[in-house]
Formats: structure tokens, C-alpha cells, sequence
């Protein structure tokens, strides 16, 4: 009888194209995959250490995964495995951990699912190998993982810890990889990576080169750059976007402060001068007279050690009256064991963060709201999705505003003009 098998994913879109390349190489191999809640012989959790509340996260599913299936083989990796190896095979019911040096770079064979109790370096593979993985759940759009690992080394960040230095492979497997999920019939590609602009370290090639040969892939019809540092935007990556291809009118830039000395507190390459400038300029380049405007998403971190009212104050101006995003991923400040920030004397209560998280928030909400406003009118493209939800499809423009309407079949995966 086959062995029924689920995954459960936490933190973000690259973990996600991973375990969805696990799952294909899994079921390949006869593993019957059932959903994460349903009694299953063997679960792999994927785990994310972004935060503190990322390592509870984890820890609670692992443990509702046990109470649901006692008897099933728990698998842990991903980055809360590489870094706290110890911590979680503590845990009841798990049974190895893909972690440390042991983390599965390449897809793990059933084999190493199925090896005997007690057993709990499942794998061994190194930290600089590389994955390709891109994910197949949605019909009509992929994650597809472009570059790993990080040599920013920011003050409060533990990423680079946990998956290494920065590397990619070469933009000739990319295409093919992306030519493999045109022909599963996904219009639009999601590029991610841990610091994706980075691309290019470990092959001498760029980042730029790669979105070129990206754009000649028949049967994509759109591209999205997940998030991208903005000292990696470069110019001449915006002019060639603009100058009429198939990436989209949307960027997620980290912006993290609003506040130069938290920016050169924190390790960050840019200061707000300099990313005022990159807004600017792609506003500039992207949006014209009866154009749709171009979707900003920026992440900040509220809260950092010595972060003053009056240098929050400096964010949340540089936010409401500079770069004025359609909206703002925000992180309270999260202390990371090992990292030079979480060393530091002048922590910010938690009381203070949650006020200015709502702050932001609020903020986030009027900013979203003009954004909308500013779209009115516009006509966009938007490639509809095939999840039928009470008989209401939705879908995204190419400025990621979503849309919905009745459900119909005919137009899954079709990118149809509308009016906003
Ligand atoms: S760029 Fe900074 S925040 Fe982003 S993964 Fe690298 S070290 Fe972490």
C-alpha cells in the first residue's frame, strides 16, 4: 500500500516552491500525498526562523501533527531546522531533521523517509548546494527559486546563518525550468529568492541577463520579481522592464527604516536619499498619463533597538510623504539570538512596537486606499485564477490589484482587459 504523505509549509514563497519540488519528486515516487491535516505515515514540516513567533509556529504544528497521526514519522528542515537542530528534535514525534549539514539541497528520496528509527541524519548534503525548485499548486502561477542564501549579513537577521552564502545556478537551467512550467499551462512566473537581485555570484552571470532570457520563454505571459534589495534594482533593470516585457508594474523592496541611523544601525547598503531616488525613478520610467501606477510594496521593521519616537517619527514621514507604497509589510522587531542587534542594550518594549505596528498599519490603510483611488479608470490586464470561491473567481492586475467576479471556467488562466 502506498505511504500517504503531507507537507506543511511556513514562512515564505521560496520554502514554498521547495516543498512543492519535494512533493513532485516524492509522488514520482508512489507516495500518495494527503492534505496536512489528515492522518498521514509521514509528514515533512518546512519550516521559516524569520522571527520568534516563525520558531513557535513551527513547534505548534509539529506538535498538532503528532496529537493527529501519533504513530507518523515527523521530517523537519528548512531554516528553524538549520539553525535549532537540537531544539526541535526535542519535540515528540519527530524523527529526523534535514538540518544543519544534513539540510536537503537536493530532493530527498523516499528512502530517507523510510530509514529506521534512531536514524536522524536522514541525508547529507551541504549547505552550499543548491535546490532548484519552483512550485506547481496554483494553475496559473509559480514560484520559481532563482538564487539562494545571502552575504548581506543585516545586523538582525539570521537568514545567512541559515541558508548559507549567496549562489544560483545558471540562467540556461532557469529557462528550462521555466519553459517546464509554460508547458504545464502557468501564465505567470513569481521570481524568488533569499536575496534574489543577488543573482549571478556563482555563475558570473546577472541578474538583469537572467530577466532578458526570462522574457523569450514561450507560453509565460507575465513576470513578478518577488522582492529585490533596492541597491540591486539598478537602473538600467527598471529601463529594460519599462521599455515594454513581460515583468509587471509591481515591486516588494525592503525598506526596513525610514530613519538613516536605524538604516546604518541595522547594516543596510542604502540610506532614504538613495531609495527616494529608486521610487522616483521607476516612477518616472514606469508610470505615464492614463498608465496604471506602479504597486509598491515595502517591508519595514518597527522597533529595532534604538528606535526613539522621534526616529520612528523619521519612518513614518519617509513612508506618508516620500515613498507613499500601495502598501507596507510590517515586522515588529524580532530579537535573533546571535546577531549583533539582539546584543544590544537599548531594546524597545514590546509595548512600544505594538503601537507602532498599528501605527504603520493604520498608515498602510490610507496609503492602500489612495493607491486604489489613484488606479480608477485604468485599464489593466488580469490574469484570472482558478480557485471558485462561493461562485466568485478572482484574479490580479499587473499592478496586483485584485479583482473579482462570477465564477466562469472559460476564463481560468485567460488574461482578460478590465476597466478598474
Ligand atoms: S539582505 Fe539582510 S535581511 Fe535580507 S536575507 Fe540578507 S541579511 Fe537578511
Amino acid at each position: 500500500m502506498k505511504k500517504k504523505m503531507a507537507f506543511v509549509t511556513l514562512g515564505c514563497k521560496l520554502n514554498y516552491a521547495e516543498t512543492s519540488t519535494y512533493e513532485r519528486g516524492l509522488s514520482r515516487e508512489g507516495i500518495e500525498v494527503v492534505p496536512w491535516d489528515e492522518k498521514a505515515d509521514i509528514y515533512l514540516v518546512n519550516t521559516c526562523t524569520v522571527t520568534e513567533h516563525s520558531d513557535k509556529k513551527c513547534r505548534n504544528i509539529i506538535r498538532k501533527l503528532h496529537r493527529i497521526s501519533p504513530e507518523a514519522s515527523i521530517f523537519v528542515t528548512g531554516c528553524y531546522a538549520q539553525l535549532k537542530k537540537e531544539e526541535i528534535l526535542r519535540i515528540e514525534g519527530v524523527r529526523a531533521v534535514f538540518g544543519a549539514d544534513e539540510k536537503p539541497m537536493v530532493v530527498p528520496s523516499i528512502s530517507a523517509f523510510l530509514k529506521p528509527a534512531g536514524d536522524k541524519n536522514a541525508d547529507k548534503c551541504r549547505r552550499t548546494d543548491f535546490l532548484p525548485a519552483y512550485s506547481s499548486g496554483e494553475r496559473t502561477r509559480s514560484f520559481l527559486k532563482v538564487q539562494d542564501g545571502c552575504d548581506y549579513f543585516c545586523s538582525y537577521c539570521t537568514v545567512p546563518y541559515a541558508r548559507g552564502r549567496s549562489r544560483n545556478i545558471p540562467i540556461s537551467d532557469l529557462v528550462r525550468q521555466a519553459e517546464e512550467i509554460a508547458s504545464a499551462g502557468i501564465r505567470e512566473i513569481v521570481l524568488t529568492g533569499v536575496n534574489t537581485g543577488d543573482f549571478g555570484k556563482s555563475t558570473g552571470e546577472n541578474f538583469l541577463d537572467l530577466l532578458k532570457a526570462l522574457n523569450e520563454v514561450r507560453g509565460i505571459e507575465r513576470y513578478r520579481i518577488s522582492s529585490i534589495e533596492p541597491n540591486l534594482l539598478k537602473d538600467e533593470i527598471v529601463d529594460w522592464i519599462a521599455s515594454g516585457t513581460k515583468f509587471l508594474p509591481h515591486f516588494h523592496i525592503p525598506l526596513q527604516s525610514g530613519s538613516d541611523t536605524i538604516l546604518k544601525a541595522m547594516g543596510r547598503r542604502y540610506d532614504t536619499a538613495f531609495f527616494a531616488r529608486k521610487i522616483d525613478y521607476i516612477r518616472h520610467a514606469m508610470e505615464h498619463p492614463g498608465s496604471p501606477k506602479v504597486f509598491f510594496g515595502i517591508d519595514v521593521i518597527t522597533g529595532f533597538p534604538g528606535e526613539t519616537d522621534a526616529l520612528f517619527k523619521e519612518t513614518y514621514h519617509f513612508l506618508k510623504d516620500t515613498a507613499r507604497p500601495a502598501f507596507i509589510h510590517i515586522f515588529p522587531y524580532s530579537r535573533r539570538a546571535g546577531t549583533p542587534a539582539a546584543a544590544r542594550m537599548d531594546q524597545v518594549k514590546d509595548s512600544v512596537k505594538t503601537d507602532r505596528v498599528k501605527i504603520l498599519e493604520e498608515l498602510c490603510t490610507e496609503l492602500h486606499a489612495e493607491f486604489m483611488e489613484a488606479n480608477r479608470g485604468v485599464r489593466e490586464n488580469v490574469l484570472f485564477e482558478s480557485t471558485d470561491k462561493n461562485g466568485i473567481m478572482s484574479g490580479y492586475t499587473g499592478n496586483y490589484i485584485r479583482i473579482e467576479r462570477p465564477y466562469d471556467p472559460e476564463l481560468v488562466g485567460k488574461t482578460v482587459p478590465v476597466t478598474l
